[in-house]
């Protein structure tokens, strides 16, 4: 099946259900309507001459138009590159040669970023680059016209290349997962079935559409299961979010857990309605046991859902099921999806460890990305020769295939011979009361090799802690090469658009702090 046909097939199966509603705009499509849009879009880009394989850049927040953008090129086989909300001129001349786009669809700006002045500065550099779509421009407005005419004549393949993803630049640049629309209809498909989608639910999406949570994980398990997508807003704030849950009546939310955490936090939290929630998704990066505890117990979240997975892997390897226990649903990352493998092997050696022993996590399957976009070297690095995908993460698999990520390889601190894993000591610190967040690093040192520290984000009022204090709660209860040596109290944590905390800016800072 390709993305256009499933969406096809949904559209005309649920034609006067709600699909999708951007409440930046307050605007709303049933499926019928967003068919409209996604066919007449897809007749206008054909008219301007793109077709099967030209590479299509999208640069904007999240909006209805995203969305659009979406299912049209699909519809051409053209290939949607996503670019992230938040490059700067010289990140997005990068992107638009190492993808050699045709063609750009963009926001004319978003908060302080003037989209449109850093297309033009980059525009001569391009030698790709044709076109320039603004959203909202004249332009933008007749590729949408309905009245035109005409069909697209094309032959597509599920195994054709679709979409470059980039990953979220979490431990260094992002690199472009390139995905069939095999990898990622099967994917947003099976993430919905296990959340028991219907055409009865409602998903909220703060999560970037940029990003494969909010585009795979949101937009195509919605369309496969005829589900409504709702965005609360362009880019991720609490309060919008908490207010487009109670308004639409969402039955799903989604979110990082730095997002659910700010929302537990906000001032108004209980003056919004959430009763309509029953699911939701966690995901993309380690939540502290006590944040899944209170989005079940106070967001209503039953039926939430840990997912874990990656870019590269279209993007979910393994998930929580509605009917595992609860002590699983919030401590571990479920078990593999369907008509995928994981197993979980020794670094050095290559082989399969003992369950319940770390190491790193591989995948294999149809979610396997085609590789990344013209870096053959890097795509040999990342899948072998059997078509594992290797993750950089570690994990322990026990005997009933429940999967727990311990953290990143590149992100394990070896003090003195002795592997830490930052994780753990995240989630001790996060018991403590005063604790809003808490981030473990390994730094340079002379006698141990690495040394840890904490960045800690301290609640409101709350007396900012100390090396000492960290030290006194720690000890008796960690082990003493555990307890961090260094503590440093912040506001925020550097972060990824995706709302991932960033280790290595941190790791950099660090070294300056450290002197
Ligand atoms: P980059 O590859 O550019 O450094 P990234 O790895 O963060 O960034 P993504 O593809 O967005 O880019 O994220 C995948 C990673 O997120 C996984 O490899 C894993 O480390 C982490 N992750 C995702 N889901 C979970 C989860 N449920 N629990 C723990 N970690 C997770
Ligand atoms: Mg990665």
């Amino acid at each position: 099946d390709t993305i256009g046909d499933n969406f096809a097939r949904t559209a005309a199966a649920f034609p006067g259900r709600d699909a999708l509603v951007d409440r930046t705009t307050g605007r709303r499509w049933t499926y019928a309507e967003l068919a409209a849009e996604v066919d007449a879009l897809a007749l206008g880009l054909h008219d301007l001459g793109i077709r099967k394989g030209d590479r299509v850049g999208i640069w904007a927040p999240n909006c209805a138009e995203w969305t659009f953008t979406q299912y049209a090129t699909a519809k051409l086989g053209a290939i949607l590159v996503n670019i992230n909300p938040a490059y700067r001129s010289h990140e997005l001349e990068y992107v638009l040669n190492q993808a050699g786009i045709r063609l750009i669809v963009a926001a004319e700006s978003f908060k302080t970023s003037d989209y449109a002045g850093m297309i033009e500065q980059a525009r001569p550099k391009c030698a790709a680059l044709e076109h320039v779509v603004l959203l909202g421009s004249d332009a933008w407005n007749s590729l949408l016209d309905k009245e035109r005419t005409g069909s697209i004549d094309v032959e597509l393949s599920a195994d054709d290349p679709i979409n470059i993803q980039y990953t979220s630049g979490t431990t260094g640049f992002p690199k472009g997962a390139t995905l069939s629309h095999h990898n990622i209809l099967n994917n947003g498909f099976f993430v919905g079935e296990l959340c028991n989608y219907t055409e009865n639910d409602r998903i909220c999406i703060p999560v970037p559409f940029y990003h494969c949570f909010g585009m795979v994980m949101g937009n195509l398990a919605a369309t496969t299961h005829g589900a409504c997508m709702v965005i609360p807003a362009p880019s991720f704030e609490p309060k919008a979010t908490l207010e487009a849950v109670a308004a639409e009546k969402c039955t799903s939310l989604y979110g990082v857990p730095t997002m659910f955490i700010a929302e537990l936090a906000d001032p108004d939290f209980d003056s919004f309605d959430l009763s309509s929630l029953r699911t939701g998704i966690m995901a993309g990066s380690p939540c502290p046991v006590e944040v899944m505890k209170q989005v079940i117990e106070r967001m209503g979240m039953a039926e939430v859902s840990i997912c874990y997975g990656m870019t590269e892997t279209s993007p979910v390897s393994t998930q929580t099921r509605a009917d595992d226990s609860v002590d699983r649903r919030v401590s571990t990352v479920g078990r593999v999806g369907p008509h995928l493998e994981v197993k979980v092997v020794d670094p050095e050696t290559g082989l399969t460890t003992p369950r319940g022993e770390p190491g790193e996590l591989c995948t294999r399957g149809y979610s396997v990305m085609l590789g990344y976009w013209e870096q053959p070297d890097k795509t040999a690095e990342a899948i072998d020769a059997a078509r594992w995908m290797h993750t950089g993460d570690l994990a322990i698999m026990d005997d009933e295939g429940y999967v727990n990520i311990t953290g990143r390889i590149k992100d394990m601190v070896i003090r003195g011979g002795e592997n830490l894993y930052p994780r753990e000591i995240e989630e001790f610190l996060y018991t403590h009361p005063d604790v809003l967040d808490a981030q473990v690093i390994g730094v340079p040192d002379a006698k141990y090799g690495e040394e840890l520290m904490a960045w800690v984000r301290m609640k409101d009022g709350a007396t900012p802690l100390t090396a000492e204090t960290v030290r006194e709660f720690c000890t008796g209860k960690l082990a003493h090469y555990k307890i961090p040596r260094y503590v440093h109290v912040v506001d925020e944590f550097p972060m990824t658009v995706t709302g991932k905390v960033r280790k290595v800016e941190m790791r950099e800072r660090a070294v300056e702090l450290l002197g």
